[in-house]
């Protein structure tokens, strides 16, 4: 049963169980109207208000200031990797126009040597990278990799200090981009980047996203696919600073640069004008989101979150570490995710299964690797208890002993 499986899947990952049962009722008799929450129209009271008290408590949790808007989009994080260059290839050309008189001559020009950085720390941010190039023309065009952290083994797991960073000068850049937690990789950023500080920054917290405070002024845009620490999979919430919203370049201009022009459904002035709703929205899957939020609200928000996601994740290290060199962490130290903690066993492959097998027996599940880096990987979100984090690493330390 529920009760006796401690999960630590990756995404989708474990939700509290009270936020289950509340959905539950919620799919057949939504607070009394005899229609279920799936089957309620998305535009009804009912669904405007889950919709807007979602974006409250999320307002609450992050602290986020005047002059930004909330979004709530579908499509999943990968779905934002062209959405953010969309939207920031129109702004920066909207500001390249006023500072020109609306010389489009004088932007073409500009937009010769202007480009977006990509941090690519993972996995993620490399996909990321991927796709803003492949819609921007290619590789090299608009877009640059200012960071690569593949090491030559073909793996990552280092971030390279600042000084080693190759930032497009800051008059010529029009993004930079970042993965705040590497999911299969496990590294993390242990701040905010200096090197940053002061430029457009968008950034993926997919999955570490209410896991600590986060100074929502530094970015222009930050997003999070939900089904990690917030809900299940089917929306993604989208924080975005209004000045990129009311400054967007005309899609004449766009054409005349050459540039592509947003679908729709990734243009964010389209979803912030219709309060997320420009077409059907899974009202469903934002209540579990609210549901969850205000479960963390209830117990202390993102300071007390930030505490116990550092208390669990500096047990299960320990754990490994202790183990005395029985595992192997994938990361640096100075990177190491609270989130994902990606290891491995050095007696190899058929030692990792046994450990898996023995995992599963007492009801530890969802460790296992992702599949393009395989390894183990425990995934460490807010609705893993301490008291599983313990178990788990009781079974570290018992498993290691026994091997050795
Ligand atoms: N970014 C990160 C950090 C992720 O972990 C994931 C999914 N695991 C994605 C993006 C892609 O998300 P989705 O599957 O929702 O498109």
């Amino acid at each position: 049963s529920r009760s006796e499986i401690s999960y630590f899947g990756a995404g989708p990952a474990a939700l509290p169980t009270s936020v289950l049962e509340t959905a539950s009722a919620a799919i057949l008799n939504h607070e009394n109207s005899g229609v279920g929450l799936i089957e309620q129209s998305h535009r009804s009271a009912n669904s405007i208000n889950i919709i807007t008290s979602a974006c409250e408590h999320l307002r609450n949790l992050l602290n986020i200031p005047e002059g930004y808007s909330v979004l709530w989009m579908q499509g999943g994080g990968t779905t934002q990797f062209a959405a953010v260059v969309y939207n920031l290839v129109g702004h920066w050309v909207q500001t390249q126009l006023d500072a020109n008189n609306g010389d489009l001559e004088a932007v073409k020009k500009a937009l010769g040597s202007a480009r977006a950085d990509y941090l690519v720390t993972g996995s993620w941010s490399k996909k990321a990278a991927e796709e803003a190039a492949r819609i921007t023309g290619g590789a090299g065009k608009l877009t640059r990799v200012a960071v690569n952290a593949k090491a030559a083994t073909g793996k990552f797991g280092a971030i390279p200090p600042e000084s080693q960073w190759e930032l497009t000068p800051a008059e010529n850049s029009i993004f930079s981009y970042y993965c705040d937690n590497e999911t299969v990789d496990g590294v993390e950023f242990p701040a905010f980047p200096a090197a940053l500080e002061g430029r457009l920054v968008a950034c993926d917290m997919s999955s570490n996203i209410l896991s600590r405070r986060v100074d929502v002024s530094k970015y222009a845009i930050l997003y999070a696919g939900a089904q990690k620490n917030v809900g299940g999979a089917g929306v993604t919430l989208v924080v975005v600073k209004d000045e990129v919203l009311k400054k967007q370049a005309s899609e004449e201009a766009l054409r005349a640069l050459g540039l592509p022009v947003p679908p729709i459904m990734l243009y964010y002035p389209t979803l912030t004008g219709a309060g997320s709703l420009y077409n059907t929205l899974p009202i469903f899957d934002v209540f579990i989101c609210r549901e969850v939020m205000a479960g963390l609200l209830a117990r202390g928000g993102l300071e007390v979150q930030e505490k116990v996601a550092a208390q669990k994740a500096a047990l299960l290290y320990g754990a490994l570490g202790r183990a005395g060199g029985f595992y192997k962490v994938v990361p640096e130290k100075s990177v190491r995710s609270r989130m994902n903690i990606c290891f491995r066993i050095e007696a190899g492959e058929e030692v990792e299964k046994a450990f898996l097998e023995g995992a599963e027996a007492k009801g530890l599940t969802g460790l296992k690797g992702h599949r393009s880096v395989g390894g183990l990987r425990i995934s460490n979100y807010n609705s893993v208890l301490v008291e599983a984090a313990e178990k788990l690493a009781a079974w570290i330390e018992e498993f290691a002993k026994e091997r050795k």
